[in-house]
């Protein structure tokens, strides 16, 4: 069998920096309203969502797109893209689709160690122009095509015990509201307003620029290694204490669980990781194709294959390490759990994937800290996120139907970005200050011009 002994090695975890997807408007910078070229339609990352918006409108700066809004007919809809990266329907409209891909750029802010950057700056290039200036991001997600503001929107985060999500590290900024005026805001300034529009969907008004807190840059050592599930399940707590960065990828019907770790390196060696990870998705595709009628036999062939010995090191900069690429699509769910209830909640996870042999995708489990943004999903609370993935293109009802609901026994809160099903009286319950982000929504947008039907259900408000 062609299966390879490498099959438990997430390992690469990748080194190679992420290529940035271009977006179809991003080549159409004479012009900032492109009539959408039809039948193309908007798609997102994995093809699950999709539109055809009646314009494409890529403003040059600021300006033009508070422009572009003062003199916007009322009834005209209005939805922001970044990446197209979020799984939800945060994004489609049938009527104006605004990118900021014109509006990229770092520039140092007005307090010490800080940075000004654009909307529309895509994380591979922010990290790339803040080590220019000598500084870092504290922590990124898993991959770093998305736009700044896109990431910040939905509350995008990466692991680490002691780490928050991105957007807990805004410190002030810019947004074009609906009747076209620029706000500023920040801790001194509006500082209501800078709680609620650091994760706010694109529902308040367009993020022109974020100013952000840096560190000074940072190298990190890698370590990968494989474990028994049951005991890395029992140990990621203490494994979280002991490492700046730890996850763990469970990997379905084989008993084994990778462990990543990443700390601070000063030996000042650069060491190349090695990309595994697509081999590893097919390994695992392969017995589930091969051997999923079979789930006893499955589990015996992947004990026979998997090598627990193998580890993986890599030493480089933070941001060539923490992010890496993922070239198979697929579609996702992510919830994010009260610390306490992490472990406990992951075992009933995989019980329950385990039921269903057609899955193959590794279970991803990090940590995260707590910030204060009313709609962050760690809002005022330590966490663990658990996410489930399933094959582009094959079934996915499942992680709605099955896995959502073991999630939300466990006092879960949705990632914003992936797939769930909740509306605005299970939210409500769920956000302590959620009653107030509808409330300034609404004097914000009275005409809900940046609302879709996927934002009209979150926030309750009628079609
Ligand atoms: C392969 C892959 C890996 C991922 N890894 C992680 C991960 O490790 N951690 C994690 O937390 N998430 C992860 N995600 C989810 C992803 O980070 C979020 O969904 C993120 O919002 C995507 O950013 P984007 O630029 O693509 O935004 P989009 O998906 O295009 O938009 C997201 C939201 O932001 C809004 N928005 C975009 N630009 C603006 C703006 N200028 N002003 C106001 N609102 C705006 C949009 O309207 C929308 O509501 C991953 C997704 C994929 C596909």
């Amino acid at each position: 069998m062609a299966v390879s002994r490498r099959l438990v090695l997430r390992a690469g975890a990748g080194a190679a920096v992420a290529p940035l997807l271009a977006p179809a408007w991003a080549q159409v910078p004479a012009s900032s309203v492109v009539p959408a070229p039809a039948p193309a339609p908007w798609r997102n990352w994995s093809g699950l969502q999709q539109c055809q918006p009646q314009r494409f409108f890529v403003p040059a700066d600021e300006a033009e797109l508070a422009q572009a809004l003062r003199s916007a007919p009322a009834q005209q809809r209005w939805r922001c893209v970044g990446a197209g990266h979020s799984f939800t329907p945060l994004v489609p409209t049938d009527d104006w689709l605004v990118s900021l891909d014109r509006l990229s750029g770092v520039a140092p802010g007005a307090a010490a160690q800080t940075a000004r950057v654009q909307g529309g700056t895509r994380l591979a290039v922010l990290s790339r122009q803040l080590d220019a200036l000598g500084w870092a991001l504290p922590n990124l997600p898993d991959v770093d095509v998305q736009s700044w503001a896109g990431a910040i929107s939905t509350a995008t985060h990466g692991t680490g015990r002691n780490l928050p999500a991105l957007h807990a590290q805004v410190q002030a900024l810019r947004l074009v509201t609906a009747r076209g005026d620029i706000l500023e805001c920040s801790a001194t300034r509006n500082p209501e307003l800078l709680a609620a529009a650091k994760v706010s969907l694109g529902s308040l008004g367009v993020i022109a620029e974020a100013q952000v807190a840096v560190v000074p840059a940072y190298n990190l050592h890698r370590r990968v290694w494989l474990e028994p599930a049951p005991q890395l399940l029992e140990r990621a707590p203490q494994l979280a204490q002991q490492h700046r960065n730890f996850e763990f990828y469970y990997l379905p019907f084989t008993g084994y669980a990778a462990a990543i770790t990443h700390d601070i390196d000063d030996s000042g060696q650069v060491l190349d990781a090695h990309a595994a990870d697509e081999d590893v998705l097919r390994d695992l595709r392969l017995l589930r194709d091969w051997l999923g009628f079979a789930p006893g036999l499955r589990r015996k062939v992947a004990g026979w294959l998997i090598d627990p010995q193998q580890t993986e090191e890599a030493r480089n900069r933070a941001w060539k390490l923490l992010s890496t690429q993922r070239p198979t699509r697929f579609n996702e769910t992510e919830y994010h759990l009260p610390r306490e209830a992490g472990v406990a909640c992951v075992k009933e996870v995989i019980a329950a994937l385990e039921q269903r042999n057609d899955v193959f995708f590794p279970l991803e489990f990090r940590f995260v800290a707590a910030d204060d943004a009313w709609l962050s999903p760690f809002y005022q609370r330590e966490s663990c996120s658990i996410a489930v993935h399933a094959a582009a293109g094959e079934a996915h009802a499942y992680l709605l139907s099955e896995i959502g609901p073991i999630f939300r026994r466990h006092g879960g809160r949705p990632h914003w970005g992936k797939l769930h099903d909740l509306g605005a009286a299970q939210l409500a319950l769920l956000y302590p200050r959620f009653q107030d982000f509808v409330q300034l929504r609404r004097e914000l947008d009275p005409q809900g011009r940046f609302l879709n039907p996927h934002l009209r259900q979150l926030f309750g408000e009628k079609a």
